[in-house]
């Protein structure tokens, strides 16, 4: 049987929202009660979807000489996890009233992502694209999807899929969080409460459940199993067709990032070698104690592996 764990994650913002910062390096603060400018923007709720555009999984190689995906071999699509996040984001919308906004970094044939994206019910659509953010880690990534957040100024829930089918690291969307200086809750299945200051959530770590509220604004990353995405209509795909969607490149995050952060040069992740790991068992360590010592013990095991020098 599984467990349930109840648990609060409070935010130390405002529930209003999360608004506009100068750079994103700045300490972030709580709103306080003068602070909310666009009082009439708030009576719907923002919510921002991240989407990525993958190559189609089906049909790519991997080139094993130079450790790479060759995505010339194959089409591209939309991050199946992503289209589920698309999904909920919708279905809040529908719900409680939002306005779902849509951001991806990639190359400019991204754009065909994020017009799918308006097709299915997001109502805004922006695509990073930019020499500048080419050779992004996670890091870097995350770096500049959180400081395009921060550019839009105001937010109370973001929403991206549990991880992607090419990378596959599933740690963007955390990233983005700590950026941004915001909880998060991964491995979201079920959405059973939103309101306009707060959001309930199942999630499944492991062989437990977690029921947690967590207070706007904040992050939340969602597995396939959370809904099954709507296809867009005909009627909705023809007319997203000639739909502009916005481009943005580093000079306009520029009063928001730092350049150095972005692209290759904010990325300290050195790719040795790509390669497939000969299957192992898998082995399983319990560690219990107080957060600190959790911590700490944690800490010595990953030492004693050689995963932490
Ligand atoms: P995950 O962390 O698994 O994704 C989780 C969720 O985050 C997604 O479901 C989605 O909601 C969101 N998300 C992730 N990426 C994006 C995105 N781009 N836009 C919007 N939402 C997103 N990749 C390149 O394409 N070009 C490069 O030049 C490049 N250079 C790299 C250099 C290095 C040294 C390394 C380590 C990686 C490089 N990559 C490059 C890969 C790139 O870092 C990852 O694709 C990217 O950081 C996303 O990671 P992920 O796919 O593991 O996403």
């Amino acid at each position: 049987m599984f467990g349930i764990n109840t648990l609060r994650s409070n935010s130390t913002y405002s529930p209003r929202g999360f608004y506009g910062y100068k750079n994103i390096d700045e300490p972030v603060k709580g709103l306080n009660s003068n602070s909310p400018p666009f009082e009439a923007e708030m009576k719907a709720m923002n919510v921002i979807v991240l989407v990525k555009q993958v190559p189609d999984i089906e049909k790519v190689k991997f080139n094993h000489k130079t450790g790479r995906l060759d995505r010339s071999s194959a089409g591209a699509v939309t991050n199946p996890f992503d289209l589920n996040a698309l999904e909920a984001a919708v279905q809040i919308k529908e719900k409680a009233g939002a306005t779902v906004t849509t951001i991806s970094m990639g190359p400019p044939q991204a754009e065909s992502t994020l017009k799918d994206t308006l097709a299915r019910g997001a109502d805004r659509a922006i695509l990073l694209t930019d020499k500048k953010f080419a050779g992004a880690d996670t890091l870097a990534t995350s770096y500049a999807l959180a400081s395009a957040i921060k550019k839009l100024g105001c937010f109370d829930l973001i929403i991206c899929g549990e991880k992607t089918v090419d990378g596959d690291t599933a740690q963007v969307g955390a990233e983005v969080a700590e950026h941004l200086g915001v909880p998060h809750i991964s491995y979201v299945e079920e959405v059973r409460e939103v309101t306009k200051d707060k959001i309930v959530v199942k999630s499944r770590i492991g062989r437990s459940y977690y029921l947690t509220e967590m207070k706007f604004p904040g992050l939340i990353t969602v597995t396939k199993d959370i809904n099954i995405p709507r296809l867009p209509t005909l009627k909705n795909k023809l007319k997203t067709r000639k739909a502009k969607i916005e481009i943005w490149n580093a000079d306009n995050l520029a009063d928001i990032a730092h350049v150095k952060k972005l692209g290759i040069s904010g990325s300290p992740t050195w790719v040795v070698k790509v390669y497939t790991p000969p299957a192992g068992r898998r082995k399983g360590v319990i560690i219990k104690g107080e957060p600190k010592e959790i911590a700490k013990k944690i800490v010595t095991v990953l030492r004693d592996v050689g995963v932490l020098k």
